[in-house]
């Protein structure tokens, strides 16, 4: 049964708020013109202080100036706490603010207006949506995230790693990049660092424990040089796994060079064989519609390059499949004679690079890992790099990276 009883404005907002000992709501103000409630919060003097550093008990000293803090709205009314905060005399410490119940230290927003913020700003897509749905601007919305991964990333715990991945991702125009390290099995982003060279793949696994490094047992990867020495020179217990996503579109490019070249020779003989065929050659058969199905089928027929190189590519997609390693290696023996005789330029190419780190790709078949978890964050990353007003700052691109990708703790 709900027992009646008035209660004052300022004591509804005390008991809202969750206040207790000291802190005492003195005013309630409504202002219906500017749409916003302001929340004034006294300090009970007659009442014990303690310093924030050392709690023990101290002499009250002077207050602060007015602070505002923004709330969850009431009813729709923009609500703000407003204190003039004591400040206490430690004998040890010295002067000393006293620590507000409500907010985070330097937080301009009290803790249950953060962590509906930070939830807000998860699920939204878009940043400016949330940002206007709470009425907050860029600059605020980044502070709260400048937080909320600070303290995730304090309470993360340093626990093992099976499978790392480590990958790269255009961040501005033209040739800039960032370097993005995984785990793999938890599916979130660990951290990220400008660069792709050495120096940034040094400052990612840096990241870690030695314990950590210990730990990991694979690290999938591309094959770029500077990603395979900081791997072997910080996991030197690791098994390198050459992304197969990464050799699948070598491979493809392989396919559509191809392509290009016999349209091209065709062209000259007037025959249009292959116009408007690129979609048909780089997506798998049972991904196409029944019309180009039947297009493939008579394209096949013809005894182009492009089906060989085409062939020769969907051969090797078996290779993912093997279980023993003896048979994986019988295969891509057979497999590579096949390609290196096709007198395709672009297919022996690409079969002459999987040939050079073909140790580092049969290590697939023990790890069964890819970056294909990170390929998943690239929706969101795109979507953090379409709401940013252009990331000049690094900084905040990888804040705002760890906030949605990295699974941290971020609550207040
Ligand atoms: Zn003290």
């Amino acid at each position: 049964m709900f027992k009646k009883e008035m209660t004052s404005q300022e004591e509804h907002y005390e008991q809202l708020l969750g206040l207790s000992g000291a802190w005492k709501v003195s005013a309630v103000m409504l202002d219906l013109a500017a749409k916003r409630v302001e929340v004034e919060i006294g300090f009970d003097l007659s009442q014990s202080m303690v310093c924030p550093e050392c709690g023990k008990d101290c002499a009250h000293y002077d207050h602060r100036d007015m602070r505002e803090w923004r709330h969850l709205d009431t009813m729709q009314f923009e609500t703000i706490l407003r204190c003039e905060v004591p400040r206490c005399n430690c004998p040890e410490h010295g002067v000393k603010t006293l620590r507000v119940p409500w907010a985070g230290k330097g937080s301009r927003f009290t803790l249950l207006f953060e962590s509906f913020a930070i939830e807000v700003l998860q699920a939204c897509s878009s940043v400016k949506a949330a940002a206007e749905l709470m009425r907050l601007n860029w600059h605020q919305v980044n502070q709260i995230k400048q937080r909320a991964v600070a303290r995730g990333l304090e309470r993360r715990e340093s626990s093992p790693i099976k499978h790392l991945g480590i990958d790269e991702k255009s961040f501005r125009r033209g040739h800039n990049y960032v370097s993005l390290l995984t785990d793999l099995e938890r599916s979130r982003v660990l951290d990220v660092v400008e660069g792709r060279d050495g120096a940034a793949c040094d400052k990612l696994l840096g990241t870690l424990t030695a314990e950590q490094l210990k730990d990991v047992e694979a690290i999938a990867m591309d094959m770029w040089r500077a990603y395979i020495k900081a791997a072997v020179e910080h996991l030197p217990d690791a098994d390198i796994v050459h992304d197969r996503f990464h050799i699948s579109k070598h491979l493809n490019e392989a396919i559509d060079k191809v392509r290009r070249q016999e349209h091209k020779a065709l062209s000259k003989e007037k025959d249009g064989t292959l116009k408007n065929s690129k979609y048909i050659w780089l997506t798998g058969f049972e991904n196409l519609t029944e019309e180009m199905k039947v297009r493939f089928n008579e394209l096949q027929s013809l005894g182009l390059k492009v089906g060989r190189a085409y062939a020769i590519k969907e051969t090797f997609d078996n290779f993912w499949d093997y279980y023993y390693l003896g048979c994986a290696r019988k295969f891509f023996k057979k497999w590579y004679g096949w390609a290196r005789r096709s007198k395709l330029e672009p297919v022996k190419r690409v079969a002459k690079m999987i040939k050079e780190h073909f140790e580092n790709i049969i290590t697939y078949l023990k790890h069964r890992i890819s970056n294909a978890a990170t390929e998943g964050f690239n929706g969101v990353i795109q979507s953090i790099k379409a709401n940013a007003r252009g990331f000049r700052n690094f900084e905040n691109y990888r804040v705002a990276i760890l906030f949605q990708c990295g699974k941290l703790d971020l609550k207040p």
